[in-house]
């Protein structure tokens, strides 16, 4: 693989995506851009060119859709340059679960979980047998915090953090690395798709500064990276508790409190 692979950014019209192509463009990387919204990434694509220099591409493509999606993992198989995907694209939608209608949580599931799975499936066996490369999974902090109320998004970040994970795992040790990154809340257009005023709410990160310390956990081929976690032990004390429970989950038996007298 060459010494700046090309970078496949999925969601790359606006945003964190956008930063991402933004950030990777200016390391010299040549580009592929995916999302809806084809005018947005033709005028980034032109401002990166003319500051950069690097080949940049633009994909259409609705990933919920799936013809478009299959596209783009075709894509990921066969594009030997690529060997960087930013798994990015995603949404949120507004309401309470039984506000949201079943179409709509049904397509953000589409988006959300079985995009980011599915192009991941399409890049790692290539990955895997160059020995080489890199997913990033744009997860998010919601996916830990069944308690903030966004249930279905959650879900979905909490399978995008599983995923990243268990592939890290599987393909660490194969030369690929995988990082899943949890923004928390981030100034991008997403507030808006969920009816939320962003400049009214407290703690919001910049996008650029949030892509920025996500690329340092990336030079560092960190696993998981929270960028705004001050006490990162806070993380790793979360996963020694998970991990130290594992071992007791092997049982012949139902727990005492699950026991008859009889
Ligand atoms: P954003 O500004 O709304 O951007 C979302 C991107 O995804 C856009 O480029 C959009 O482009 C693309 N997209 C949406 N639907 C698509 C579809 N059906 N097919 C293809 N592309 C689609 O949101 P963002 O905040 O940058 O979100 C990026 C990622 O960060 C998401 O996974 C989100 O869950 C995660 N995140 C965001 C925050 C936050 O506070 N902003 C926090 C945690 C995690 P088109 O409309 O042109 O398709």
């Amino acid at each position: 693989m060459a010494a700046h692979p090309s970078v496949l950014v999925t969601g790359a019209s606006t945003g964190i995506g956008a930063a991402y192509a933004a950030r990777f463009a200016r390391r010299g990387h040549d580009l592929v851009l995916v999302a809806r919204n084809t005018a947005r990434m033709k005028a980034l694509a032109a401002r990166l060119r003319e500051a950069t220099g690097v080949a940049i591409e633009i994909v259409t493509a609705d990933l919920t859709q799936p013809a478009d999606l299959a596209a783009v993992e075709a894509r990921l198989r066969e594009d030997v340059r690529i060997g960087i995907l930013i798994n990015n694209a995603g949404t949120a939608i507004g309401g309470s679960f039984i506000e949201q209608g079943t179409e709509d949580v049904a397509r953000l599931l589409a988006l959300n979980t079985t995009a980011v799975l599915r192009l991941a499936s399409a890049i790692a066996p290539r990955l895997a047998q160059a020995g080489e490369g890199a997913i990033v999974n744009i997860g998010s902090v919601v996916g830990i915090a069944p308690e903030f109320g966004m249930t279905v998004y959650g879900a979905t970040k909490a399978f995008v953090l599983f995923l990243s994970q268990g592939l890290s795992l599987e393909l660490g040790p194969k030369g690929v690395y995988v990082q899943a990154v949890l923004p928390a809340a981030t100034r991008t257009e997403i507030w808006g798709h969920v009816g939320a005023d962003v400049d009214a709410m407290a703690g919001v990160m910049d996008v650029n500064e949030l892509v920025d310390a996500a690329m340092i956990g990336f030079d560092r081929r960190e696993a998981v990276t929270i960028p705004p976690l001050p006490d990162v032990e806070q993380w790793n004390a979360f996963q020694v508790a998970r991990q130290a429970m594992l071992p007791n989950t092997r049982q012949e038996h139902a727990a005492a409190r699950y026991r008859t007298a009889d």
